[in-house]
């Protein structure tokens, strides 16, 4: 009930949205007649007039309405399309930052210049994101021309630019780009070295197209710039020394292969680290300055306790190479992660393989919420809509059809695999038989190989080249989103007479399966028509019930007519991995679709809530690491322009003094002389005398602080009347960029190592986040004072040779 009523509101908020959108829609439309009758010039001058406008102050909101009508224009004259209705109302909702869920081939890609166009007057740049390299220059060619015409530059984001290219692309009003590249641009930027070099100019406006790809499925997935750290295999070959001598006392192992030091495998592995010289004396394992050695020491652990060879790996080649473990057959060149792989290779004595470590890293999340405004479209949004809301903060909303849907969508849940790939081919055969065109969609590569074989097995032949067009003959071709470019010409012939083409879900992406063929003539178009439309027969359903009506999307675009069928039985993972009760099968008769709908809605809302929980906790940690990584680059930014380098040298200097008071005279205890002495010296190359306080401890060791800070000012004083001023700021501002890059991409993967070893720990969940938290900002705070120590001796100590 509860329910029902919820999901009336959510309607009736967008019912209401939409009507207004409605409305101003057809105020835009009104204004085709006036807009026909501009001349090119006229256009471009208006456009410009606008932008003028947009910067003297005036509000988008104001001149939407116009923008759009002259987006509209210029796209009848450069493509000779007019954007219908439902794309006006889509830009309308992307222009109020929504993800608007437009169906396949309703258009979205030139719903976006609309949008784009009115973002673009801001000046300060629109950033169009896509999950691949092809879509990206496909989609920045493919609108070029409107833009153009409306006076608007266009650049292209790839992988291979150069940064002068780059820069360049991002200098242009409307940018495309991969949606990684996006994010590495913005890594890679604050690790330059001059504002002139950084690339990007801000994040004021992004369109996210596909939406789902980029803000749900890789959400949570890193995007990490690594560097090489050299070899490093003494310390690895250090800690499994230590851990191949310990008794199975020292740990545990749980049931999920989750493997733990006991107490006194912790004082033993301590013990002999600390032997080793790998950890000082006064420090533990539970330090949080320790966390990376655990880390390492953890994995070693799990090398020899939990990961069998022959099992788990293989040693071939005097290296040691994974093995698939549902497969079971070796993966050479992959390896583990995380120091895994480096662990395991100790463990065998085999050489050890050179390390990357991260130097910066994002997640999609964090990186998209940078943005001022953030929007988004896809073909399937619905299902995702409080994912949106809770992480990004954006309101779904479901465009209307252009044209009206009649697509036919069945599922049918069959006892066993077996009935379920009896079914799947009698679908084929038959829809084979009268030429219309099937497009069978597989979970993953593995199951759409498996597909492959059963068809072979069954007379058919699998098409390799692309060349090769005889559709005729009972053949099939297999894509799985690894050629982004080659699949898309591909899926485009997918709706040809008698066509066959198995895909997974993200293969061909983004371009539509028009009936007949890409350039159909008539008689092609109307014989599949005839024929029913594509077929898209599904052979199990998707963890996600998105991910099924994605592939059902693909049948029925814009009016056309199609069909989709949904195999599955309850044999398949998703519901066997769902944990839900399932009835036991009758081994004749598919499960009574009633039940079956309601089984298959229970494991997909379980493992949606899982993945959904997952990316929550990921952005929790990820939100608690943005925070540091925006205050370094603040810092970073402010030393790398040069804004008083003198200035914050002295602050550091004094600060770093203040440390060393804190720790070696502090009132609480007696000073440590001798200590005290020994850091002055060794940090700031000072000889102090240093006297016990008589009377009051606080106000003597202030005292000393000022003396020592007076010290050195004068040493600091003296070498700039030396050498001069701007040849001391600017050794200083090369040093401490230096130190900052190091510091910070140690602490990335400090960080790195605290979420992975922090669940080692077993805190009930809600004290997961609370615990890194804490501890992230203890490494954080222990990194601004290693740098402000180190940059401090390095000011002291800095001189240059006599010429
Ligand atoms: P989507 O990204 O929504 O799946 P596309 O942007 O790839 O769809 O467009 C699908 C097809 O529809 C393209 O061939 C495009 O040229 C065509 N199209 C889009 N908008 C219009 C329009 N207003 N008038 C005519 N054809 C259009
Ligand atoms: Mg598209």
């Amino acid at each position: 009930m509860i329910l029902r009523l919820a999901g009336r509101a959510l309607n009736f908020g967008t019912r209401r949205k939409l009507t207004r959108y409605e409305t101003t829609a057809r105020r835009i439309l009104s204004l085709e007649a006036d807009h026909r009758r501009l001349s090119a010039g006229a256009l471009r001058d208006r456009v410009a007039e606008l932008r003028q406008q947009v910067r003297a102050g005036t509000p988008l909101d104001e001149i939407k309405e116009e923008v759009f009508a002259l987006a509209r224009e210029a796209s009848h004259r450069a493509l000779n399309q007019y954007p219908v209705p439902a794309q006006i109302i889509g830009a309308l909702a992307l222009h109020d930052g929504c993800i608007a869920e437009m169906k396949t081939g309703e258009g979205k890609t030139l719903t976006a210049t609309l949008v784009c166009a009115l973002h673009a007057l801001t000046g300060e740049g629109v950033h169009v994101a896509t999950p691949n390299d092809y879509l990206a220059e496909r989609d920045a060619g493919w609108m070029r021309p409107v833009y153009n015409l409306l006076g608007l530059s266009t650049g292209v984001i790839t992988q291979e630019m150069d940064d002068d290219s780059r820069r360049e692309a991002y200098r242009c009003d409307i940018t495309y780009g991969i949606a990684s590249e996006f994010g590495f641009d913005y890594l890679r930027d604050n690790m330059k070295f001059s504002a002139a070099e950084t690339v990007q100019r801000g994040h004021a406006f992004a369109l996210v197209d596909e939406a789902d790809a980029t803000l749900i499925d890789d959400a949570g997935m890193p995007l990490a710039l690594f560097g090489p750290l050299g070899d490093h295999s003494g310390f690895y070959q250090a800690i499994d020394a230590v851990i191949a001598s310990l008794q199975p006392s020292h740990y545990e192992i749980d049931s999920r292969r989750r493997v733990a030091l006991t107490e006194a495998g912790y004082s033993e592995v301590e013990q002999r680290l600390r032997e080793q010289g790998l950890l000082k004396a006064s420090t533990t394992l539970h330090d949080i300055g320790s966390i990376s050695l655990l880390h390492h020491v953890v994995q070693s652990l799990r090398a020899h306790a939990v990961l069998v060879r022959d099992r788990d790996y293989v040693i071939e080649n005097s290296g040691v190479t994974i093995v698939d473990r549902l497969t079971g057959r070796p993966m050479p060149g992959r390896r583990y992660d995380e120091g895994l792989h480096q662990a395991l290779e100790a463990k065998e004595g085999c050489a050890i393989g050179e390390e990357t470590h991260t130097l910066a890293a994002i997640t999609f999340q964090t990186y998209f919420r940078r943005y001022a405004r953030l929007a988004g479209m896809t073909g399937t949004a619905t299902a995702d809509a409080e994912e949106y809301n809770e992480i990004y903060g954006l309101d779904v909303i479901s465009i209307p059809t252009h044209r009206l849907m009649i697509r036919i969508d069945e599922s049918v849940l069959h006892a066993t695999a077996a009935g379920k790939m009896r079914a799947i081919l009698r679908d084929l055969e038959d829809a084979a038989s009268r030429g219309q065109p099937v497009l069978i969609g597989a979970p993953s590569i593995e199951r759409s190989e498996a597909l492959a074989a059963m068809l072979e097995a069954n007379g058919w032949r699998q098409r390799h080249a692309q060349t090769e067009r005889d559709a005729t003959a009972r053949t099939f071709a297999v894509l799985n989103a690894k050629h982004h470019a080659r699949e898309a010409q591909i899926i485009a012939e997918a709706g040809a007479p008698g066509a066959v083409t198995i895909a997974t879900a993200m293969a061909g992406r983004g371009t539509d399966i028009r009936l007949g063929g890409e350039h159909a003539d008539e008689a092609a178009r109307a014989r599949v028509i005839a024929a029913g439309g594509l077929l898209v027969i599904g052979t199990t359903h998707h963890d996600h019930g998105r991910m099924d009506e994605q592939l059902r999307g693909r049948a029925g675009r814009q009016g056309d007519p199609g069909r989709s069928i949904f195999h599955a039985s309850l044999e398949d993972e998703f519901l066997t991995n769902a944990a839900i009760s399932v009835p036991r099968p009758d081994q004749n008769a598919p499960v009574a679709p009633a039940v079956a709908t309601r089984l298959i809605r229970a494991a997909q809302k379980r493992h949606e809530i899982r993945s959904f929980d997952r990316r929550l906790g990921l952005l929790r940690f990820d939100a608690i690491i943005q925070r540091q990584r925006e205050e370094f680059y603040d810092l970073r930014r402010n030393i790398r322009d040069g804004n008083d380098t003198l200035t914050l040298a002295t602050r550091l200097r004094h600060e770093t003094i203040d440390d060393l008071i804190d720790r070696f005279a502090a009132p609480a205890a007696p000073w440590d002389i001798a200590g005290l002495d020994h850091a002055v010296r060794s940090v700031l190359t000072l000889a102090v005398d240093i006297n016990p306080p008589s009377a009051d401890p606080k106000a003597a060791a202030q005292a000393l602080a000022q003396h020592i800070r007076a010290m050195a000012d004068r040493w600091i004083d003296g070498k700039i009347a030396c050498m001069g001023e701007s040849m001391f700021v600017d050794i200083l501002r090369r040093v401490m960029m230096a130190l900052i890059d190091h510091l910070w991409s140690e602490q990335s993967d400090r960080l790195d190592h605290l979420k992975r070893r922090i669940g080692d720990r077993r805190l009930p969940p809600h004290k997961v986040v609370a615990e890194f938290q804490l501890e992230a900002f203890a490494l954080f705070e222990r990194m601004i004072a290693d740098f402000r120590r180190e940059v401090t001796a390095y000011a002291m100590r800095v001189g240059i040779l006599p010429t």
